[in-house]
């Protein structure tokens, strides 16, 4: 018999893109926006440039000579950014559409324009 299959929580499906610019909705880096560098689909969590910097502690090694303290950004979690809309520069949710082409597009759920990328 297959072992049951634990529940998963599933992180939540973000449709960030790497270059996007999002505005942090919540935390200590509140109204800040940034690009998105990096996705983590796994987690639901996304680095954004310039938030959330974190102060990591380094131990001298040969990569690294200086050691000391390294100011990084950390991920922060979907659920607390929002795209900033490229067109009329308001935080939105995105919605989708699917032209007469068949290319499925993301929309601006505010202005209704089409987000590229
Ligand atoms: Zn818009």
């Amino acid at each position: 018999m297959a072992p049951a299959r634990k529940a998963e929580t599933r992180p939540p499906r973000s449709r960030l893109r790497r270059g996007d610019t999002v505005q942090v909705i919540a935390g200590k880096d509140l109204g800040k926006t940034g690009k998105v560098l990096r996705l983590i689909p796994d987690k639901g969590r996304l680095i954004v440039e310039g938030v959330n910097f974190v102060k990591k502690h380094a131990r001298r090694t040969r990569e690294d000579r200086a050691g000391g303290i390294h100011e990084i950004e950390a991920s922060v979690h979907v659920s607390n950014v929002m795209l900033v809309c490229p067109k009329c520069r308001q935080t939105t949710r995105i919605g989708h559409k699917t032209l007469a082409d068949g290319t499925k597009v993301r929309l601006c759920r505010k202005c209704d324009e089409v987000i590229e990328k």
